[in-house]
């Protein structure tokens, strides 16, 4: 596409989370074709933790937002329309932060005071909703009216399209496939208060637990699996003979150590150096997501389901086992074409969840 011939809308985008917000503009190139092609400009961050209240998120929203201009050189003249993700139950038909738990931040008329502020027309809605939009306008579900959007970071949320059209449920509360039941009699307590669901099991820290629960395991120090699958003799065996090739001397008690710190992406790393029991810990994350998908695709018969957040950079270590289970659990008659994918959106999903609000509204 040539970026003369095309037409070209900027949005201010902002995409609040619950430890960071970002500003930035979105530049929207589409062809007379309806071909689009988006850039990112003068990508402002300040973090935000659960104390930091409304007038506190107000300030982080007024200081990035003049930072953004001030490293675009841009002006207000330039911005068509802003759009706004939030973290927690949103009205998007008022632009309004209803309640996030994380932060306890409620009652927020979003983008009402955006519009005071900054006199233009303000869009706002849930993040993951924001997110699964942002797929259709932008990303890889664009001609696609069905679809299934999954979030795996610190959490795990999802969002659906429809019919072409975000589904929200009654109380805003669809696809709450985080809170899919993975574990039966037990697992790791949730957010939520109950046991053994999807983001309390496949979630980024999720993964990190399940990491320094199977080294322990396999060290001898703990019979202890939250999940209750403990490493077997063969898993075990095999991870000794990985640390016999590749340390210099095998310490078991360090390698427990070591473990406690260890990220999902840590973890993720040792899986592409072979370390066996980072990679059972992930064939595992795609066990439990891909029965959870499986529920949700034969409650919803989609075109796709599309994966994204931070712990989709390891898409590749989860896929295989995720598939595996997903097509044994999947009612297949219906079922015969949908694939599942990494999202299209890239890193910034997040703002290109918020300029999919204001660029193509649908409330
Ligand atoms: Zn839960």
């Amino acid at each position: 596409m040539s970026e003369k011939t095309a037409k070209k809308t900027t949005i201010l985008a902002l995409d609040l989370g619950g430890s960071k917000m970002l500003s930035a503009l979105v530049d929207v190139f589409e062809s007379a074709d309806g071909e689009r092609k988006t850039e990112l400009r003068g990508v402002a961050r300040r973090a935000l933790t659960k104390d930091t209240g409304r007038d506190g998120v107000w300030a982080a929203i007024l200081d990035a937002t003049a930072e953004t201009f001030e490293r675009t050189g841009e002006s207000w003249d330039a911005v068509a329309s802003i759009g706004a993700t939030i973290p927690g139950v949103a009205d998007p038909k008022r632009g309004y932060w209803v309640y996030a738990p994380f932060s306890g931040i409620a009652d927020f008329p979003l983008a009402d005071e955006l519009r005071a502020q900054f006199g233009k027309p303000v869009f706002a809605d849930n993040d993951v909703n924001a997110c699964a939009w942002a797929e259709k306008v932008f990303g890889a579900c664009q001609g696609v009216d069905n679809f299934v959007w999954i979030t795996i970071s610190n959490g795990i949320g999802g969002g659906l399209v429809l019919d072409g059209k975000v589904y929200a449920g009654k109380f805003s509360g669809a696809a709450e496939i985080g809170h899919f039941n993975v574990v039966e009699n037990g697992g790791a307590l949730c957010g939520c208060g109950k046991r053994g669901c999807l983001e309390a099991t496949a979630a980024g820290p999720g993964i990190a637990r399940r990491y320094r629960e199977s080294v322990a395991n396999a060290a001898g120090v703990s019979d202890f699996s939250t999940e209750n699958d403990t490493a077997s003799p063969a898993l075990r065996d095999a991870w000794l003979r990985y640390l016999a090739s590749n340390k210099e001397s095998v310490d078991l008690k360090a390698e427990v150590e070591a473990a406690q710190s260890a990220t999902a992406a840590d973890v993720a790393d040792e899986a592409r150096r072979g370390n066996p029991l980072a990679v059972e810990v992930y064939n595992a994350t795609g066990r439990y997501v891909g029965r959870a998908a499986s529920y949700a695709a034969n409650l919803v018969n989609p075109e796709k389901i599309v994966i994204g957040g931070g712990v989709a950079g390891a898409f590749d270590l989860f896929y295989p086992a995720l598939w595996t289970t997903f097509e044994r659990c999947l009612f297949k008659a219906t079922n015969k074409t949908l694939t599942i994918e990494k999202t299209g959106l890239g890193y910034e999903a997040g703002l290109m969840g918020a300029a999919s609000l204001a660029f193509a509204p649908y409330c």
